[in-house]
């Protein structure tokens, strides 16, 4: 269902014995926060992400409703543990391509927003700084390595979802919105000089629109803190005015 026309790769494509599940409830409504301003958080360097034409560029045109809705008999997991391995093979590709510019020297920080950068917590629950490669290459293989653990993401039909399964996801979902967060903070002028906004644009949207259908992500990490606002923050407040993605 991958709006990339990529079939789901390998192992997730397996079929699965369908069980009982909840259907989605819809997403709780924003806390009634007042969004900042391009201008309250950007001042005059609005980012070109923000602005005309680029925020509006976009491969899938109107509403994401339809392809996120579950299909008919689908397990409501095994569809969220599709797309998510679709986000993050789309991500990683996107990432790939922008490795040459995003090195220890232009990133030394994870940034997400002029006054937001994030910082990784370690195996001793320390939260240390490293620069954006090491932070995305840590996001990356550990998100690879829970795809990869068939007792978290498992292939086999006889098999159901682990209980924290709902937990990991939101984890992971969290890890890859910071990886977007930084792409467009710190790349998106490389992401204009490969063309590929309308396909960034596009990804991240149906990114965001699945993450808040099945309740996987969170307003507080979409939109940060208010004296440390994510800068994608805006564009999805931008998004939800435009009717591109529900409020
Ligand atoms: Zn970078």
């Amino acid at each position: 269902m991958s709006f990339f026309g990529r079939k789901p790769s390998a192992p997730r494509s397996k079929s699965r014995t369908r069980t009982k599940e909840p259907s989605p409830s819809p997403s709780p409504a924003a806390p009634p926060l007042p969004a900042p301003s391009a201008e309250a958080v950007f001042g005059a360097n609005k980012p070109l992400y923000l602005s005309r034409p680029f925020a509006d560029a976009a491969l899938v045109k109107g509403k994401f409703k339809t392809i996120i809705q579950l299909p008919p008999y689908v397990d409501m997991w095994e569809w969220v543990a599709v797309n998510i391995f679709d986000f993050y093979t789309n991500l990683n590709e996107f990432y790939g391509v922008l490795t040459e510019v995003c090195t220890q020297q232009s990133c030394p920080t994870m940034s997400a927003g002029p006054s937001l950068n994030y910082l990784w917590t370690n195996q001793d629950k320390k939260q240390i700084n490293l620069s954006a490669p090491n932070y995305i290459d840590s996001v990356m293989s550990s998100v690879q390595t829970i795809l990869d653990d068939e007792n978290i993401f498992p292939t086999k039909s006889s098999q159901n979802f682990h209980p924290s399964f709902p937990h990991t996801v939101k984890l992971v979902y969290r890890q890859l919105l910071r990886v977007f967060a930084h792409l467009y903070h710190a790349h998106y002028e490389a992401i204009l000089h490969l063309r590929s906004e309308p396909h960034f644009n596009s990804l991240f949207a149906h990114f965001l629109a699945f993450g808040k259908e099945y309740e996987l992500l969170e307003v507080a990490d979409i939109r940060g803190e208010a004296d440390r606002p994510v800068g994608v923050g805006l564009l999805w407040e931008r998004w939800k005015e435009a009717g591109i993605l529900d409020s």
